[in-house]
């Protein structure tokens, strides 16, 4: 029997311990999480990553050589489900984006001296990365059209262009940038990866950007904290060849592998909020009370309570099934069910924690409970990492990839299906008339 809902007993021991761990240690963090300055957190956070580590848990979505567990999407998914709890979690686990994905990118496309350089220390937590793709005046969502020129002058290339929603690229050590490199050349095979470091002459943190999860950055800038967007302007920004990963050309085949897996981790990440956002919801319908009866008990609460349970576990289920046809598979293959996914996971989140919202009332409007904060963050899931259209368009692409072309009568017509029934049954239709 191939299909198989339950969970390896050894890894679910390991599960067991990190959800311990997740809410004795980091849920406390959580709360007082925006009030400390960088090296405040550091210090809280330095024991709680020594003791991943010691686990074997630290960056458990890289292959061992890398210093990860190799443990596969579908362990990685259940991991993710409980980190995604709290959004200080993956940070603490060696998970936390863009640093992540920038790390898959340099592991398959440094040379040897370009990972000692950035992503050994990356990995170690030593240093803090960005990711540099969208653009203030072209629609990102199409990374063909991005215009930041690279152009090659000796040993060196001169960068010049406009980029924004860098994140954390001003408490960054580098900047990863996706840069056009090779203008003529077919849209796929136009741009490169390059690494600006801190400090280049030529880059300009203009500003960092106010977003609805913090419409004043200052707050985030005065205590050095990670968190930010970036608006960034280079201009004759000149870094060295050396910083190229991988060839001219190869940017978007680079920023392919930044996806994929990550967007399992971040659609069960979400599935993590999720279940916290219900759990409240739960709470609440069944502790407060209205017209003699429990919220629970009201037939629109109910609603908003069983419409939830059935999108979750929806979105889990189809998540799952994205990580078990990668791990069977391989990411080609997954790539309709990791578009669904990053979308569907996306407007569960948000559905769930704003009929969590509701049914609090004014408490859930107020900052008295997480929920609002949960509501800001999760709006931007619908457009970071692809927006929810984008990800529709790949679906329907690779679904209509299976449909046939039918020339006439579709092939359900009912007029053309009746007469081929009675033709096909003829002769047994004749005997029946005949025995009567
Ligand atoms: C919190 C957050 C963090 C981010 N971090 C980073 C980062 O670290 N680095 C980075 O480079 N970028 C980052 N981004 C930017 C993000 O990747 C882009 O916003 C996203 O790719 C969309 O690009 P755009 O904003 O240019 O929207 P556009 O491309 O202008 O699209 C606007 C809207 O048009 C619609 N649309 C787009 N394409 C299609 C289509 N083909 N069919 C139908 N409708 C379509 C969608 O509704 C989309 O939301 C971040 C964004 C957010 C919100």
């Amino acid at each position: 029997m191939a299909w198989d809902f339950s969970t390896d007993p050894e890894f679910q021991k390991k599960l067991d311990w990190v959800r311990d761990f997740v809410e004795r240690e980091i849920r406390p963090l959580e709360f007082i999480y925006d009030d400390l300055t960088q090296e405040q957190l550091e210090r809280i956070e330095a024991p709680l990553k020594a003791e991943v580590k010691r686990q074997g848990l630290w960056a458990a979505h890289l292959d061992p050589e890398l210093g990860g567990q190799g443990m596969g999407q579908l362990k990685l998914a259940l991991l993710h489900e409980v980190l995604g709890r709290y959004g200080v979690a993956p940070e603490i686990f060696g998970n936390q984006a863009p640093d992540s994905g920038n790390a898959e990118l340099l592991a398959v496309g440094a040379t040897a001296e370009q990972k000692e350089r950035w992503l050994w220390p990356l990995l170690d937590g030593r240093l803090r990365s960005s990711f540099a793709l969208t653009e203030p005046f072209v629609a990102s969502s199409d990374p063909t059209a991005i215009r930041t020129m690279a152009v090659r002058d000796g040993d060196k290339w001169v960068i010049n262009g406009h980029k924004w929603f860098a994140s954390n690229a001003d408490v960054a050590d580098s900047v990863l940038a996706m840069v056009v490199t090779d203008p003529e050349a077919p849209p796929h095979a136009r741009a490169a990866m390059i690494v600006i470091e801190r400090g280049t002459p030529g880059m300009e943190i203009v500003r960092n950007v106010g977003t609805m999860a913090h419409p004043d950055p200052s707050d985030l800038e005065r205590k050095g904290r990670a968190g930010t967007h970036a608006e960034i302007r280079f201009r004759d920004c000149r870094v060295p060849a050396a910083n190229l990963i991988g060839k001219p050309g190869e940017g978007f085949l680079l920023a392919q592998r930044r996806l994929g897996g990550g967007r399992i981790h971040h659609a069960m990440r979400m599935i993590g909020q999720c279940h916290r956002a219900f759990e409240m919801m739960c709470e609440r319908a069944v502790s407060r009370e209205t017209r003699g009866k429990a919220l629970g008990q009201h037939q629109m609460m109910q609603d908003l309570v069983a419409e939830s349970a059935v999108d979750i576990e929806t979105a889990r289920l189809l998540t799952l099934k994205a990580a078990w046809t990668m791990d069977h598979a391989g990411g080609k293959i997954a790539r309709k069910d990791i578009a669904m996914i990053k979308y569907y996971a996306a407007k569960v989140l948000f559905n769930v924690i704003d009929r969590a919202i509701q049914l609090h009332g004014a408490m859930g409007y107020s900052t008295d409970l997480q929920l609002e904060w949960m509501y800001r963050l999760a709006r931007a899931m619908r457009i970071a990492d692809g927006a929810d259209e984008v990800h529709k368009v790949t679906i329907s692409k690779e679904v209509l990839k299976g449909a046939k072309v039918k020339q006439g009568w579709p092939t359900e017509h009912v007029p053309t299906n009746r007469a081929a029934g009675f033709e096909k049954f003829a002769e047994l239709l004749e005997q029946r008339v005949g025995n009567l």
